[in-house]
């Protein structure tokens, strides 16, 4: 990827889109093309095709998705379907329309059966029943992947699929319910502490174990993954084969803890005072959540964000983005 190509991001102000933003430009690369939702509706096909044959990029970070928590996911389930399968069919499609030379598609670690052995690793896919809560959403999710390997057997094309274990970062989605387990303890702890609150719920027994990447350490493996050699970067790709293996990466930082050590740990970095109390009326998901990421680590990158740190930097983003609401 020289320093010249040209770079789309589809959902640069998400989460990761624009955590990748910032690495790309604090990399040296600097010829994007962006659009904003308003600007661009991916889940339409003439419009996407027209955007690509205009633009032509050269490289492709799909980061756009509709994602959520465990509770959008059992809200909303014909979104999550509609809206993932269309904007990944249209992307995928037509950067092959337009020769885009790599591509990266952004998954989820929930693509993996519910009791997939821990740590997962990508020979998993496919091996057993999905978690029911977000099984629209993994099922898009799959059909993205498979769909990158059967473009890379037909066409030859340079399509990879990354699957992210849960992010949290600058810019998340604070909402009260929709929103994924960090960001809503965050706004949760903080704002219990500003009411003076007894006690704090979270939800669930506490016991499942999940494992959390900064979005900076991300997007640091994304580029990573999109500027190796093409001798380290092919072998990944399954051109030449079907034998099971799709083209798939796992991005984790290799350790987890459970939902009891998270609540305390940001309990902490809030600086909240009083209790934490778990709400059974509200959903575990699944039980564990832990990445295999030796192939990653086999490819020379390796996570560098201590949970602590990354977990104080979000916080900042959150009193940030609070202030810049109410003035
Ligand atoms: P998941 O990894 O797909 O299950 O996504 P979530 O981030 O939504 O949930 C992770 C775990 O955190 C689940 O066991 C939830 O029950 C638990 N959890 C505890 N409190 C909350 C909360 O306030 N919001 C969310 N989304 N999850 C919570």
């Amino acid at each position: 990827m020289d320093k010249n190509a040209r770079i789309y991001v589809a959902g640069h102000r998400g989460l990761v889109g624009s955590a990748l933003m910032r690495d790309l430009e604090r990399k040296g690369y600097g010829n994007f093309v962006t659009r904003t939702h308003a600007e661009l509706d991916l889940t339409k096909q003439a419009a996407v095709e027209a955007f690509f044959a205009s633009e032509r990029p050269d490289y492709v970070f799909l980061a756009a998705a509709k994602v959520g928590g465990i509770h959008a996911n059992d809200t909303y389930p014909a979104d999550f379907i509609r809206d993932n399968l269309a904007i990944q069919t249209n992307v995928i499609h037509a950067a092959w329309k337009s020769d885009v030379k790599r591509l990266l598609f952004l998954g989820s670690s929930c693509i993996y059966p519910k009791f997939a052995p821990q740590p997962m690793k990508e020979a998993h896919l496919l091996d057993g029943e999905l978690e029911p809560t977000n099984r629209p959403y993994a099922l898009a999710k799959i059909a993205g992947i498979e769909m990158c390997w059967a473009y890379n057997r037909q066409y030859k094309t340079q399509y990879l699929a990354v699957m992210p274990t849960n992010l949290y970062g600058p810019g998340d989605n604070y909402h009260p319910e929709n929103s994924h387990v960090i960001p809503a303890l965050i706004r949760r702890f903080h704002e219990a502490k500003q009411a003076g609150a007894p006690s704090v719920s979270v939800w669930g027994s506490g016991t499942p174990r999940r494992e959390f990447l900064y979005s900076e350490d991300m997007a640091d493996a994304c580029t990573h993954l999109m500027a190796l050699p093409d001798a380290e970067f092919l072998p990944l790709l399954g051109q030449d084969r079907n034998d099971g293996l799709a083209p798939l990466v796992n991005i984790g930082v290799g350790h987890d803890l459970t939902i009891r050590e998270l609540a305390e740990t940001v309990k902490s970095v809030v600086g909240y005072p009083g209790d934490i109390v778990f709400d059974a009326s509200k959903p575990d998901g699944t039980p564990r959540k832990l990445l295999d990421v030796s192939r990653l680590n086999a490819m020379g990158w390796q996570a560098r964000t201590e949970m602590g740190t990354g977990l104080r930097r979000a916080y900042e983003d959150f009193l940030s983005a609070k202030s810049s609401e109410s003035t």
